[in-house]
């Protein structure tokens, strides 16, 4: 099979954030080489992928999408290469639209028809997130903590962590149980947990002290009363005892999940994004949420440098939920060739928070391509 080189791009080094003019070579699904520009020996039926004027980072992934695309699930019912492949992105994580009586179908409903690489984190609550109207998926009846371990058994391989959802509107007054009940599945497992925040109850407090090293929390910068602001625009003390811990701080935009005002106050008290997802369902995909490119363009709005957010949709969320033994996360010679080429935007574009709050940033990141294993895919669609 020819081989790709990507040539006269950028390389976004993610370990140390910064940028270096790199050729890097493809071949066989691998990376076979990569240095200086015009260095590295090309094949005769090697193609030419020209970099000029863009940036080759690993392939980026996002750690917070519903891509379930099964026919009960309404608002998970998108399919995972409209948000991956197709939007220049290389690994998903689906964080808990499946729960242990739903997981089983997602190999039929994700895996054997998409082309983008997905991940899953299992729901507490056995249906998962299903639109079967009213109710709480995480009520007492439908949580078990032994079904949730089975589940989490059966498919190690791409199950790679417990979800559950720390909020009234899922876990009605039911929430520091279902809490307990999920990390205590994470603990059984050796898995990591990730805890959506929202409204109360659960008070934040309770749910930060619960959690681990290594443990996640997604809609970390919420813009709801009871979030990570406190009395005065103070940033919650239970956070910054949980970032100290080593909780992965997660922005799981969403459509009510991400606010400027917040994201910005908690920066400016040196509390840090460790890393950017979407929360992208069908629901956000036409306004709010748009992709994950988009979600990154508005945390460099806020002052994260281009290597930051890069490093927050490779490296970081590689190592939190341990994609980085299947080549996700960096560009290794002889690993996998999980590749995302973009651009960097230099015009005008309006941004627009979870809250309504419109921005305009002077610069937009614009994935031209992605290889997954070495096979390449142009961007098709919006971002
Ligand atoms: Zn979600």
């Amino acid at each position: 099979m020819p081989g790709t080189l990507i040539h006269g791009g950028m390389l976004v080094d993610v370990e140390r954030r910064a940028s270096t003019a790199t050729d890097l070579l493809i071949r066989d699904g691998v990376i076979a080489d990569i240095g200086e520009p015009g260095a590295v020996p090309m094949g005769s039926d090697d193609e030419r992928y020209d970099a000029t004027g863009m940036f080759v980072a690993p392939g980026f992934v996002d750690i917070h999408t519903h891509v379930f695309d099964h026919g009960l699930f309404r608002t998970t019912r998108l399919a995972a290469d409209r948000v991956g492949v197709e939007q220049g992105v290389a690994c998903l994580v689906d964080a808990g639209s499946a729960g242990a009586v739903t997981i089983d179908a997602f190999p039929r409903v994700v895996h054997q028809s998409q082309a983008t690489p997905v991940f899953a984190l299992v729901n507490i609550g056995s249906p998962g997130l299903p639109n079967l109207g009213g109710g709480h998926s995480s009520r007492p009846e439908l949580v078990s903590l032994e079904a949730t371990v089975r589940a989490i058994e059966r498919h190690r391989g791409w199950v790679r962590g417990v979800k559950v959802q720390a909020s009234a509107s899922h876990t009605g007054d039911f929430g520091m149980t279902a809490v307990r009940l999920a990390r205590k599945a994470a603990e059984l497992t050796g898995l990591p947990l990730m805890a959506h925040i929202g409204n109360a109850p659960p008070v934040l407090d309770d749910v930060l002290d619960l959690l681990r090293p290594g443990d996640i929390v997604t809609h970390a910068y919420h813009g709801k009363v009871g979030g990570a602001l406190t009395f005065g625009d103070r940033v919650l003390p239970a956070l910054h005892a949980a970032v100290e811990r080593g909780v992965v701080i997660d922005i799981g935009h969403g459509r009510s999940s991400f606010s400027f005002a917040t994201c910005e106050r908690a920066l400016a008290e040196g509390l840090p994004v460790h890393t950017i997802s979407t929360d992208i369902h069908r629901g956000n995909l036409d306004r709010h949420v748009v992709s994950l490119a988009r979600t990154m363009s508005k945390l460099m709005l806020l002052g994260l440098t281009l290597e930051e957010v890069v490093a927050a949709v490779t490296i970081e969320p590689a190592r939190a939920l341990r994609l980085d033994a299947d080549g996700f996360g960096r560009l290794d010679v002889s690993q996998p060739a999980h590749v995302t080429v973009f651009r960097v935007r230099e015009e005008p574009i309006a941004l627009e928070d979870s809250e309504g709050e419109v921005r305009t940033a002077p610069r937009w990141i614009d994935p031209q391509s992605v290889f997954v294993r070495g096979e390449r895919y142009d961007r098709t669609a919006a971002v």
